[in-house]
């Protein structure tokens, strides 16, 4: 029969074991075991920073629903805007008054990149419930309510149609869940924050045109034109609801011959 070992004794034994299967590894392997406390640390320190990032912005204003955090001056017109994009978000059926808005505005591409290291160069991106539903966008010019890309065309966007987007976004993880909301179709997603932040960075007349034509764009930006006019499609010409877009299957390949012949009403 087995003496019977303490907590604190098996703790110990635990832990010069794994000392000991460290000390017999080579190479890489032995790096990576003895730095691995070390490297756990970086990533929940990271973690926290994406969640916890207000103290790295200098300016704050609270709004409504909406709270601002920006590392340049914030412009006072920008309520104007805020008050705007309230107003789209509040007509929705999956709208939630309860929800406070975190918007963090990025001018600099350092603090983008540190925030947003995937989609820095996007007008704007909405993490999901366990990064707080947090949005962060690139820079903006709030008296002219503009908002830029990286992108080399199609580049600027008006800010208060970028912040509505990205809302929404949060509003469909809120309402579905984000791993139902992120299993959805792209063009179902994509499509609807188009169509409800409306003024899109690709030129109507243009994105038009190719649409008719059956021609493609390789930018994203022509990419969402198409997606938000599928939507709009089956919303405003066919009359199909919020839950039936969302949760019927549609072949896109017949949205996008039916919706040509009604261009000119979208
Ligand atoms: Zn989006």
């Amino acid at each position: 029969m087995e003496p019977k070992m303490s907590l604190w004794s098996r703790l110990v034994a635990r832990r010069q074991a794994r000392i000991l299967r460290t000390s017999q590894l080579t190479g890489w392997r032995r790096t990576y075991h003895r730095s691995r406390p070390f490297l756990t640390l970086v990533a929940c320190s990271y973690l926290c920073l994406l969640a916890f990032p207000d103290f790295l912005f200098a300016y704050s204003v609270k709004h409504g629903s909406y709270q601002v955090f920006s590392d340049a001056p914030i412009d006072p017109s920008l309520s104007v805007l805020l008050d705007r994009s309230s107003a789209k978000l509040a007509r929705l059926p999956i709208s939630d008054p309860s929800m406070v808005h975190r918007v963090y505005i990025c001018n600099g591409s350092s603090l983008r990149r540190l925030l947003a290291p995937l989609t820095s160069s996007a007008f704007g991106s909405t993490y999901s419930w366990v990064l707080r539903r947090k949005t962060i966008l690139n820079r903006a010019e709030i008296p002219a309510n503009l908002i830029f890309s990286d992108a080399p065309t199609s580049n600027r966007r008006p800010l208060d149609s970028v912040i509505t987007h990205e809302r929404v976004h949060a509003l469909l993880g809120h309402h579905f869940g984000d791993a139902r909301a992120w299993l959805l179709p792209e063009w179902k997603v994509e499509g609807y924050c188009e169509m409800i932040a409306g003024s899109p960075s690709f030129d109507v007349k243009e994105g038009k045109r190719l649409l008719q034509a059956g021609l493609t764009d390789p930018s994203p930006a022509l990419r969402y034109f198409r997606y938000g006019m599928m939507v709009r499609y089956l919303v405003e010409i066919e009359g199909v609801d919020f839950e039936s877009l969302m949760n019927q299957q549609f072949d896109t390949e017949v949205i996008i011959d039916k919706f040509k012949s009604h261009l000119d009403r979208l």
